[in-house]
Protein backbone atom coordinates (compact mmCIF):
# COMPACT_ATOMS: atom_id res chain seq x y z
CA UNK A 1 0.00 0.00 0.00
CA UNK A 2 1.36 3.39 -1.01
CA UNK A 3 2.21 5.14 2.43
CA UNK A 4 2.09 9.09 2.75
CA UNK A 5 6.28 8.92 3.78
CA UNK A 6 6.49 7.66 -0.16
CA UNK A 7 4.56 10.26 -1.80
CA UNK A 8 6.44 13.08 -0.16
CA UNK A 9 10.25 11.50 -0.44
CA UNK A 10 9.25 10.89 -4.06
CA UNK A 11 6.94 14.67 -4.35
CA UNK A 12 10.52 16.16 -3.02
CA UNK A 13 12.89 13.80 -5.16
CA UNK A 14 10.97 15.03 -8.55
CA UNK A 15 11.55 18.98 -7.05
CA UNK A 16 9.12 19.97 -4.76
CA UNK A 17 10.53 22.31 -2.14
CA UNK A 18 8.27 21.16 0.58
CA UNK A 19 5.02 19.01 0.50
CA UNK A 20 2.19 18.36 3.14
CA UNK A 21 -1.15 16.28 2.91
CA UNK A 22 -4.46 16.99 3.81
CA UNK A 23 -7.63 14.30 3.95
CA UNK A 24 -10.48 15.29 1.60
CA UNK A 25 -13.12 15.55 4.53
CA UNK A 26 -10.95 18.59 5.79
CA UNK A 27 -13.26 20.64 2.57
CA UNK A 28 -16.68 19.74 4.41
CA UNK A 29 -18.69 22.63 3.81
CA UNK A 30 -16.49 24.50 1.43
CA UNK A 31 -18.76 26.22 -1.71
CA UNK A 32 -19.06 23.31 -4.20
CA UNK A 33 -17.32 25.65 -6.94
CA UNK A 34 -14.35 25.36 -4.59
CA UNK A 35 -14.55 21.88 -3.50
CA UNK A 36 -12.04 19.26 -4.90
CA UNK A 37 -14.17 16.27 -4.25
CA UNK A 38 -16.43 17.77 -7.36
CA UNK A 39 -13.67 16.93 -9.72
CA UNK A 40 -12.83 13.57 -8.36
CA UNK A 41 -15.74 12.27 -6.14
CA UNK A 42 -14.04 9.48 -4.70
CA UNK A 43 -10.53 11.11 -3.75
CA UNK A 44 -8.90 10.69 -0.54
CA UNK A 45 -6.32 13.24 -0.48
CA UNK A 46 -4.64 16.28 -1.46
CA UNK A 47 -0.65 16.57 -1.28
CA UNK A 48 0.35 20.61 -1.49
CA UNK A 49 3.38 21.35 -2.86
CA UNK A 50 5.43 24.99 -2.30
CA UNK A 51 7.28 25.64 -5.01
CA UNK A 52 10.40 28.29 -3.71
CA UNK A 53 10.41 31.35 -5.93
CA UNK A 54 14.73 32.13 -5.43
CA UNK A 55 15.42 35.20 -3.33
CA UNK A 56 17.82 36.10 -5.88
CA UNK A 57 15.01 35.95 -8.62
CA UNK A 58 13.71 39.57 -6.44
CA UNK A 59 17.60 40.99 -6.48
CA UNK A 60 16.84 42.92 -9.13
CA UNK A 61 13.44 44.12 -8.54
CA UNK A 62 15.17 45.12 -4.98
CA UNK A 63 18.00 46.88 -6.54
CA UNK A 64 15.93 48.06 -9.58
CA UNK A 65 17.69 47.21 -12.39
CA UNK A 66 16.08 43.63 -13.66
CA UNK A 67 12.68 42.82 -13.47
CA UNK A 68 11.49 40.08 -15.43
CA UNK A 69 13.51 37.50 -13.66
CA UNK A 70 10.69 37.25 -10.57
CA UNK A 71 8.25 37.50 -13.53
CA UNK A 72 9.95 34.43 -15.56
CA UNK A 73 10.92 32.24 -13.21
CA UNK A 74 9.75 33.33 -9.77
CA UNK A 75 6.21 33.54 -11.10
CA UNK A 76 4.82 32.14 -14.93
CA UNK A 77 7.68 29.86 -15.43
CA UNK A 78 7.73 27.82 -11.95
CA UNK A 79 3.78 27.76 -12.82
CA UNK A 80 3.73 26.85 -16.20
CA UNK A 81 6.76 25.17 -16.41
CA UNK A 82 8.23 24.20 -13.54
CA UNK A 83 5.32 22.82 -10.97
CA UNK A 84 3.45 20.92 -14.20
CA UNK A 85 6.33 18.54 -14.87
CA UNK A 86 6.50 17.99 -11.05
CA UNK A 87 2.78 17.32 -10.64
CA UNK A 88 2.77 15.28 -13.56
CA UNK A 89 5.15 12.81 -12.58
CA UNK A 90 4.02 12.60 -9.01
CA UNK A 91 1.02 11.59 -10.28
CA UNK A 92 2.45 8.95 -12.69
CA UNK A 93 4.28 7.77 -8.98
CA UNK A 94 0.79 7.57 -7.49
CA UNK A 95 -1.30 6.20 -10.64
CA UNK A 96 1.77 3.50 -10.77
CA UNK A 97 0.67 2.17 -7.53
CA UNK A 98 -2.95 1.92 -8.41
CA UNK A 99 -4.38 5.35 -7.15
CA UNK A 100 -6.17 7.86 -10.15
CA UNK A 101 -4.13 11.15 -9.28
CA UNK A 102 -5.15 14.53 -10.48
CA UNK A 103 -2.04 16.58 -11.50
CA UNK A 104 -2.80 20.64 -10.71
CA UNK A 105 0.28 22.20 -11.71
CA UNK A 106 -0.63 25.95 -12.68
CA UNK A 107 -4.08 28.02 -12.51
CA UNK A 108 -6.98 27.03 -13.19
CA UNK A 109 -7.57 29.49 -16.52
CA UNK A 110 -11.51 28.19 -17.58
CA UNK A 111 -12.95 28.33 -13.85
CA UNK A 112 -16.44 29.19 -13.65
CA UNK A 113 -16.07 32.15 -10.80
CA UNK A 114 -13.56 35.42 -10.64
CA UNK A 115 -10.77 35.79 -8.53
CA UNK A 116 -13.50 36.96 -5.62
CA UNK A 117 -15.31 33.69 -6.23
CA UNK A 118 -18.38 35.10 -8.27
CA UNK A 119 -19.95 33.53 -10.96
CA UNK A 120 -18.64 34.17 -14.00
CA UNK A 121 -22.15 35.32 -16.53
CA UNK A 122 -23.12 33.23 -19.04
CA UNK A 123 -20.03 31.29 -18.65
CA UNK A 124 -20.57 27.60 -17.87
CA UNK A 125 -23.20 25.33 -16.56
CA UNK A 126 -23.18 22.08 -14.14
CA UNK A 127 -23.38 19.22 -16.41
CA UNK A 128 -26.55 17.13 -13.64
CA UNK A 129 -27.81 18.31 -10.57
CA UNK A 130 -25.77 18.72 -7.59
CA UNK A 131 -22.48 19.40 -9.84
CA UNK A 132 -20.27 22.26 -9.51
CA UNK A 133 -20.16 24.24 -13.03
CA UNK A 134 -16.88 23.75 -14.42
CA UNK A 135 -14.24 24.68 -14.26
CA UNK A 136 -14.44 24.02 -10.21
CA UNK A 137 -11.72 26.16 -8.72
CA UNK A 138 -9.45 24.70 -6.08
CA UNK A 139 -8.38 27.62 -3.74
CA UNK A 140 -4.83 26.99 -3.65
CA UNK A 141 -3.77 28.56 -0.74
CA UNK A 142 -6.73 27.31 1.23
CA UNK A 143 -5.70 23.79 0.18
CA UNK A 144 -2.35 24.33 1.42
CA UNK A 145 -3.35 25.50 4.35
CA UNK A 146 -5.56 22.53 4.92
CA UNK A 147 -2.79 20.01 4.20
CA UNK A 148 -0.67 21.73 6.77
CA UNK A 149 1.88 23.44 4.45
CA UNK A 150 1.95 26.63 6.18
CA UNK A 151 -0.95 29.32 7.38
CA UNK A 152 -2.52 32.23 5.14
CA UNK A 153 -1.14 35.84 6.02
CA UNK A 154 -2.74 38.79 6.96
CA UNK A 155 -1.48 39.92 3.64
CA UNK A 156 -3.49 36.89 2.26
CA UNK A 157 -0.35 35.53 0.94
CA UNK A 158 0.44 31.63 1.83
CA UNK A 159 3.29 31.39 3.97
CA UNK A 160 5.47 28.34 5.03
CA UNK A 161 8.35 27.79 7.98
CA UNK A 162 10.73 27.38 4.97
CA UNK A 163 10.37 30.25 2.73
CA UNK A 164 7.48 32.44 4.36
CA UNK A 165 5.70 34.39 1.24
CA UNK A 166 8.19 32.81 -0.90
CA UNK A 167 6.57 30.28 -3.61
CA UNK A 168 3.84 29.07 -4.82
CA UNK A 169 1.51 26.00 -4.69
CA UNK A 170 0.91 22.65 -6.82
CA UNK A 171 -1.27 20.25 -5.87
CA UNK A 172 -2.23 16.30 -6.72
CA UNK A 173 -5.83 15.18 -5.46
CA UNK A 174 -6.10 11.77 -5.09
CA UNK A 175 -8.11 8.70 -4.39
CA UNK A 176 -5.23 6.76 -2.34
CA UNK A 177 -6.13 7.44 1.44
CA UNK A 178 -2.52 9.10 2.64
CA UNK A 179 -1.85 9.74 6.72
CA UNK A 180 -2.77 13.57 6.59
CA UNK A 181 -0.62 15.94 8.54
CA UNK A 182 -1.88 18.38 11.27
CA UNK A 183 -2.95 21.80 9.71
CA UNK A 184 -0.77 24.50 11.04
CA UNK A 185 -2.65 27.15 14.07
CA UNK A 186 -3.09 30.28 12.42
CA UNK A 187 -0.56 32.80 14.16
CA UNK A 188 2.51 30.44 14.22
CA UNK A 189 4.41 32.46 11.14
CA UNK A 190 2.23 35.30 10.86
CA UNK A 191 2.28 37.86 14.28
CA UNK A 192 0.29 40.89 12.46
CA UNK A 193 3.49 43.34 11.89
CA UNK A 194 1.57 44.93 8.77
CA UNK A 195 4.93 45.51 6.86
CA UNK A 196 3.01 44.32 4.06
CA UNK A 197 -0.27 46.54 4.36
CA UNK A 198 2.55 49.78 5.18
CA UNK A 199 4.73 49.07 2.07
CA UNK A 200 2.22 47.91 -0.53
CA UNK A 201 2.32 50.40 -3.04
CA UNK A 202 -1.46 50.01 -3.67
CA UNK A 203 -2.82 50.43 -0.69
CA UNK A 204 -4.32 47.17 -1.87
CA UNK A 205 -4.48 45.27 2.07
CA UNK A 206 -6.67 46.79 4.82
CA UNK A 207 -5.42 48.08 7.58
CA UNK A 208 -9.30 47.50 9.45
CA UNK A 209 -10.93 45.61 7.07
CA UNK A 210 -10.60 41.86 7.38
CA UNK A 211 -12.14 38.34 6.33
CA UNK A 212 -12.77 35.79 8.27
CA UNK A 213 -13.51 32.34 7.84
CA UNK A 214 -13.63 28.94 10.05
CA UNK A 215 -11.08 26.65 7.86
CA UNK A 216 -9.80 23.12 9.76
CA UNK A 217 -11.41 24.08 12.95
CA UNK A 218 -9.67 27.49 12.99
CA UNK A 219 -11.05 30.79 12.32
CA UNK A 220 -8.95 32.11 9.94
CA UNK A 221 -8.80 35.99 9.22
CA UNK A 222 -6.77 37.88 6.36
CA UNK A 223 -6.84 41.13 5.10
CA UNK A 224 -9.71 42.67 3.06
CA UNK A 225 -7.66 42.61 -0.51
CA UNK A 226 -8.49 45.37 -2.86
CA UNK A 227 -7.51 42.86 -6.14
CA UNK A 228 -8.95 46.13 -9.02
CA UNK A 229 -6.07 48.35 -6.63
CA UNK A 230 -3.45 45.50 -6.85
CA UNK A 231 -4.47 44.46 -10.40
CA UNK A 232 -2.99 47.59 -11.46
CA UNK A 233 0.04 48.08 -8.79
CA UNK A 234 1.49 44.95 -9.33
CA UNK A 235 1.87 45.74 -13.15
CA UNK A 236 2.93 48.99 -12.11
CA UNK A 237 0.55 51.63 -12.90
CA UNK A 238 -1.00 54.13 -10.80
CA UNK A 239 -4.67 55.40 -11.43
CA UNK A 240 -4.68 58.77 -12.38
CA UNK A 241 -7.63 61.53 -13.31
CA UNK A 242 -5.08 63.52 -15.59
CA UNK A 243 -5.57 63.15 -19.04
CA UNK A 244 -2.63 61.49 -20.91
CA UNK A 245 -1.11 61.04 -24.42
CA UNK A 246 -0.90 57.52 -25.88
CA UNK A 247 3.07 58.35 -24.72
CA UNK A 248 2.48 59.17 -21.56
CA UNK A 249 -0.04 55.83 -20.50
CA UNK A 250 1.49 52.88 -18.99
CA UNK A 251 -1.64 50.77 -19.58
CA UNK A 252 -4.85 50.94 -21.20
CA UNK A 253 -7.53 52.43 -18.82
CA UNK A 254 -8.74 50.72 -15.83
CA UNK A 255 -11.88 51.12 -15.07
CA UNK A 256 -12.40 54.91 -16.97
CA UNK A 257 -9.92 55.90 -15.58
CA UNK A 258 -6.00 56.05 -16.96
CA UNK A 259 -2.77 54.53 -16.05
CA UNK A 260 0.10 56.28 -15.68
CA UNK A 261 3.85 54.75 -15.11
CA UNK A 262 4.21 54.59 -10.85
CA UNK A 263 6.78 55.45 -8.68
CA UNK A 264 7.36 51.83 -8.41
CA UNK A 265 8.00 51.18 -11.91
CA UNK A 266 10.99 52.01 -14.48
CA UNK A 267 9.01 51.38 -17.50
CA UNK A 268 7.70 53.73 -19.55
CA UNK A 269 5.16 51.54 -20.52
CA UNK A 270 3.93 48.09 -19.32
CA UNK A 271 6.59 45.37 -20.33
CA UNK A 272 5.28 42.12 -21.78
CA UNK A 273 3.85 39.26 -20.47
CA UNK A 274 6.49 36.88 -20.11
CA UNK A 275 5.24 33.29 -19.54
CA UNK A 276 1.90 34.16 -19.83
CA UNK A 277 0.76 35.79 -16.12
CA UNK A 278 4.14 36.95 -15.16
CA UNK A 279 3.63 40.72 -15.12
CA UNK A 280 4.65 41.15 -11.59
CA UNK A 281 6.60 44.79 -11.77
CA UNK A 282 6.27 46.02 -8.12
CA UNK A 283 8.18 42.47 -7.17
CA UNK A 284 5.67 41.95 -4.13
CA UNK A 285 6.86 45.21 -2.76
CA UNK A 286 4.29 45.17 0.41
CA UNK A 287 3.25 41.16 0.24
CA UNK A 288 6.13 39.12 -0.56
CA UNK A 289 9.34 41.26 -0.15
CA UNK A 290 8.44 43.24 2.98
CA UNK A 291 7.03 40.27 4.80
CA UNK A 292 10.10 37.94 3.83
CA UNK A 293 12.34 40.70 5.41
CA UNK A 294 10.13 40.83 8.60
CA UNK A 295 9.64 37.54 9.06
CA UNK A 296 14.03 36.70 8.23
CA UNK A 297 14.14 39.41 10.76
CA UNK A 298 12.28 37.52 13.56
CA UNK A 299 14.91 34.39 12.54
CA UNK A 300 11.10 32.68 11.99
CA UNK A 301 11.94 31.08 8.29
CA UNK A 302 14.37 27.48 8.07
CA UNK A 303 15.69 28.88 4.60
CA UNK A 304 18.37 31.33 6.28
CA UNK A 305 20.84 33.66 4.44
CA UNK A 306 24.15 34.67 5.43
CA UNK A 307 23.39 38.59 4.25
CA UNK A 308 19.84 40.42 5.04
CA UNK A 309 17.93 41.02 2.21
CA UNK A 310 17.50 44.74 2.24
CA UNK A 311 20.88 46.31 1.67
CA UNK A 312 20.32 49.55 0.51
CA UNK A 313 17.54 52.41 0.57
CA UNK A 314 14.44 51.38 -1.58
CA UNK A 315 14.53 53.37 -4.51
CA UNK A 316 11.66 55.14 -6.42
CA UNK A 317 10.89 57.00 -9.84
CA UNK A 318 9.28 60.55 -10.28
CA UNK A 319 7.64 60.45 -13.43
CA UNK A 320 5.91 63.88 -12.83
CA UNK A 321 8.16 65.43 -15.20
CA UNK A 322 7.58 63.44 -17.76
CA UNK A 323 3.36 63.91 -17.71
CA UNK A 324 3.85 67.97 -17.46
CA UNK A 325 2.28 69.63 -20.29
CA UNK A 326 4.23 71.14 -23.12
CA UNK A 327 2.88 74.55 -21.79
CA UNK A 328 3.41 73.50 -17.77
CA UNK A 329 7.17 72.81 -18.73
CA UNK A 330 7.44 75.98 -20.64
CA UNK A 331 6.19 77.67 -17.62
CA UNK A 332 8.13 75.70 -15.19
CA UNK A 333 11.31 76.27 -17.40
CA UNK A 334 13.85 79.08 -15.65
CA UNK A 335 13.76 82.25 -17.52
CA UNK A 336 17.05 83.20 -19.86
S1 LIG B 1 4.02 41.25 6.61
FE1 LIG B 1 3.60 40.73 8.76
S2 LIG B 1 1.34 40.96 8.90
FE2 LIG B 1 1.82 40.84 6.73
S3 LIG B 1 1.57 38.66 6.25
FE3 LIG B 1 3.75 39.02 6.68
S4 LIG B 1 4.00 38.53 8.86
FE4 LIG B 1 1.78 38.79 8.47
S1 LIG C 1 1.37 42.37 -5.39
FE1 LIG C 1 2.09 44.46 -4.94
S2 LIG C 1 0.24 45.73 -5.17
FE2 LIG C 1 -0.48 43.62 -4.96
S3 LIG C 1 -0.88 43.35 -2.76
FE3 LIG C 1 1.26 42.67 -3.15
S4 LIG C 1 2.51 44.46 -2.73
FE4 LIG C 1 0.38 45.17 -3.00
Amino acid sequence: MLTAAEVKKQARALGADAVAIGSTDRWEGAPIQMDPRQIMPEAKSVVAMAFRVMRGSLRGIEEGTFFSNYSAMGYGGLTYLYMPLVVINLSKFIEDAGYEAFPMGHQSDWRAVDNVGRPRENYSRPVAPGRAAPDVMVHLRIAAYLCGLGEIGYSKVFLTPQFGPRQRIGLVITEAELEPDPIMKPGTLCNRCMACVKDCPGNAISRDKTVKVRLGGYDVEWGDLDCAACDVAFRGGALTDEPLTPEQAYMEPKNGRNVAPAPWTPFAHKPKNVYNTGQAVCGGRGCLRACMISLEKRGVLENRFHSAFRRREPWSVDWRADRATPASAAEAKEPD
